[in-house]
């Protein structure tokens, strides 16, 4: 027989099903035990479709009666899309109820495991609490902020640089490493980049991954409504394309890009404030953005101080040169006392590539 944390560790191996389509839903996973034996499991996959739990209660059937339910995030006591999960818990009789992480979400938070504990349920709760916490850090951060996980991205040299001093930047790393950026195309909500980038790179966006995904929505932040008219992202139709805008765009300019699938987003200011971006993306439902540059827009969302994961390649190789581009360009902080933290959270290699990811201390 295993243990609870055996069990729950099982939970949070079936609620990674979901990672990148569930959006604005967390990831949840529940496994059933009865007598030792695992009687049914389940995950939530999308918004809208059944949570994690009815799966799991539905596959054991009778033998849900009497069983422990160990569940990644705690049970919701809402009527949603869906009915609260915690009053089938309840009519279906289950003895115990293991739950990793309590729900943030002002509706749940304690909520759900008030009404099992008061039916009689015996609750524990907290095992594998920062594994669960992890699985969903997206969806807490939306939460609690109401606006997206920013994930910045970069690949460069060695040495640094993201381009040769003639803006040569194709490529850079490695076939396999580009896979990984696409792997992460495919779980966010949305990709955005500055228009430089569109007007130097003329990219698509999309994930092109050999078992597919889905294109997450491109955004580009073009305070003057510069990108080309011929750009592939207003023109390819693979995903909706958003315009981020100043306040000084006038109608007759933003009547040129009047397209399916593109829309224009003004902001109150005459220039793009990250902040005020984030607030209007939060609004729109964009729970998770992945930035991939250029270096200015880089620099404006460290300066904002608005980046909750750093992504970083390192290729084997020296490009040199004074002028060659950084992945963090334009203005930077002046002084090492205000210069952004990190602390590394895993050291990868991929293919001949080294990956890194990091998290603002
Ligand atoms: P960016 O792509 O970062 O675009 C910067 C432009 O975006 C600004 O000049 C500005 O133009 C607009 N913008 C609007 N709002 C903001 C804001 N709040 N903060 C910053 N920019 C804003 O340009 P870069 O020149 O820095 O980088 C482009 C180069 O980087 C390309 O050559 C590309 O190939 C390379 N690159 C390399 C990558 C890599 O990982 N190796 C990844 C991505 C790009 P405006 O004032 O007109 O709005
Ligand atoms: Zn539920």
């Amino acid at each position: 027989m295993r243990n609870d944390e055996q069990y729950m560790r099982l939970a949070i191996e079936i609620a990674k099903a979901g990672i990148g389509q569930t959006s604005p839903n967390p990831v949840v996973g529940a496994v059933v035990v009865k007598d030792g034996e695992i009687v049914g499991f389940g995950a939530h996959l999308k918004a809208g479709e059944p949570h994690a739990e009815v799966h799991a209660i539905r596959m054991a059937g009778e033998k849900a009666k009497g069983s422990t339910v160990y569940v990644t995030l705690e049970p919701c006591s809402h009527y949603g899309k869906t009915p609260p999960c915690a009053d089938l818990l309840v009519e279906t009789g289950v003895q115990r109820v293991v739950i990793a992480t309590t729900d943030p979400n002002p509706l749940v938070a304690g909520k759900g495991i008030e009404k099992l504990r008061s039916a009689g349920i015996d609750v524990k709760l907290g095992v594998l609490k920062e594994e669960a916490d992890e699985l969903n850090r997206v969806f807490f951060h939306y939460i609690a902020t109401k606006m997206p996980f920013v994930t910045l991205k970069y690949a460069s040299s060695l040495d640094g640089k993201i381009a040769t001093t003639t803006g040569e930047s194709k490529w850079i790393t490695s076939e396999a490493a580009r896979e990984d950026v696409h792997r992460y195309r495919a779980v966010h909500d949305a990709i955005l980049v500055g228009v430089n980038t569109v007007i130097a790179d003329n990219p698509s966006l999309t994930v092109r991954l050999p078992e597919g995904g889905k294109n997450p929505i491109r955004i580009v932040l073009d305070t003057h409504l510069r990108t080309p008219l011929d750009a592939n992202i207003l023109n390819d139709g693979q995903a909706e394309t958003w315009i981020v805008v100043g306040s000084e765009i006038s109608v007759e300019k933003r009547k040129r890009y009047e397209k399916e699938n593109v829309q224009i987003i003004s902001m109150k200011k005459p220039h793009i404030d990250i902040d005020e971006l984030l607030r209007v993306l939060g609004e729109k439902r964009i729970t998770s953005l992945f930035v991939e540059g250029g270096s200015h827009v880089h620099d404006s969302f460290v300066r904002a101080k608005a980046v909750n994961e750093i992504v970083a390649y390192f290729a084997p190789k020296i490009i040199g040169g004074k002028q060659a581009p950084t992945p963090i360009g334009g203005i930077g902080f002046a002084g090492m006392a205000d210069v952004m933290q990190l602390e590394i959270r895993r050291v990868e290699t991929i293919g001949p590539d080294i990956k890194i990811v990091a998290i603002p201390k």
